[in-house]
């Protein structure tokens, strides 16, 4: 099944300079876990890759202190010590790692044109993109200050900590009700702070919030600061802003929950890869193939829905057991 549209190649979109050209067979771009994952699966394959670490060298993880869901760590990990891990063994198996960022592409000929930095092009035969997805906060003073101390995007991955405790979650689509009941399984209450009068979520995510006993709404809610001395104890709210009834309120939380979606790290692709409305990268069903023969997509960058280091790992795998394939077949 081809789920992509035919691509307009008639367009000149890079000039290379030639004298500056590397050829390799297969690039990574990224140095999360999908990225690291594709390194270790495509070198142990005789791959040779040359893995591109991004500004983030090692991703996400890094932000982190607890890892404490990834299979193989049972008393957990911090996240800076697991992407160590992962770089080590992409090492061990010949991965070259180098610093630099995909700065602008060409997919429109045979081989796959990256260009590094602005100024270095790398032609591969096969590229896997594993750019990875920045979660998006409200932009307080406070989100940073608390960052790892009460402050998370992520649910499933930080829920666990605030078991019995009371927490908020911002945002009113879907992400933000899925994450509310998530958390109503494990906390004592869950605010959901609300900007509007209506929750953007499906019919299906706004009855099943409005079920949950322990989730209370604070409709046309807005938070502008979070307080605590060793962590978040409490969020500043303003309620009704810019009416009349507008009134600034205080709730007690223990953990602050940004559900205000994801930006997928994917404009640099965007005019030759297809992407779905907000950015993902589309990939076959079942595989990490893009619109693009030879060009590849794993982890959160194609992932609206899990975004979980496990599985952007595996799909890591997918992407360099698929670029294999696809390399063996254009050989022959
Ligand atoms: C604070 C926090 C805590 C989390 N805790 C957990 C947890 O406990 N358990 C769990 O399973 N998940 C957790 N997650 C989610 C997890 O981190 C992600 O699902 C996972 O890191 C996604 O991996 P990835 O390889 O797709 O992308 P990322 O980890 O986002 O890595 C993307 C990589 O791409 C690079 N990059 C981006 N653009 C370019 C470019 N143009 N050129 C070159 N490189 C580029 C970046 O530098 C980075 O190295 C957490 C996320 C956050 C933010």
């Amino acid at each position: 099944m081809n789920i992509f549209k035919p691509l307009d190649l008639s367009k000149d979109t890079q000039k290379p300079d030639t004298e500056s050209i590397e050829k390799v067979r297969c690039l990574i771009i990224g140095s999360g876990p999908a990225g690291y994952t594709a390194a270790i699966y495509a070198s142990r394959a005789n791959l040779k890759p040359v893995l591109y670490t991004g500004l983030q060298m090692g991703g996400q993880l890094t932000t982190t202190t607890e890892v404490d869901n990834y299979p193989g760590y049972p008393d957990g990990i911090t996240g800076p010590d697991m992407m160590e891990d992962f770089k080590k063994q992409a090492e061990r198996f010949g991965t070259e790692i180098r610093f630099g960022i995909a700065t602008k592409v060409d997919f429109s000929g045979k081989t796959h044109k990256v260009t590094i930095d602005e100024n270095k092009i790398v032609e591969a035969d096969a590229v896997i993109i594993a750019t990875g997805a920045t979660a998006k906060y409200l932009g307080l003073e406070a989100e940073s200050r608390y960052s790892g101390m009460g402050v998370s995007a992520c649910a499933t991955c930080d829920g666990f900590f605030y078991k019995g405790k009371d927490v908020a979650v911002v945002g009113g689509g879907d992400t933000a009700a899925e994450e509310a009941t998530y958390l109503a399984g494990l906390c004592r209450k869950v605010y959901l702070i609300v900007r509007r009068n209506v929750l953007r979520a499906s019919k299906a995510m706004q009855d099943k919030v409005m079920k949950t006993s322990n989730i209370e709404i604070l409709w046309e809610h807005q938070a502008i600061d979070l307080f605590g001395d060793n962590g978040v104890e409490g969020a500043v709210l303003i309620k009704k802003k810019g009416t009349p009834q507008e009134e600034i309120i205080k709730v007690k939380i223990d953990g602050f929950f940004l559900a205000i979606g994801h930006t997928p790290n994917s404009e640099v692709f965007r005019e030759f890869i297809e992407t779905n409305e907000t950015g993902y990268i589309k990939t076959m069903p079942g595989s990490s193939k893009t619109s693009i023969p030879g060009v590849f997509a794993a982890g959160d960058v194609q992932d609206p829905v899990y975004r979980q280091a496990v599985t952007a790992a595996g799909s890591g795998c997918m992407a360099a057991i698929d670029a294999e394939r696809y390399l063996s077949e254009k050989k022959n």
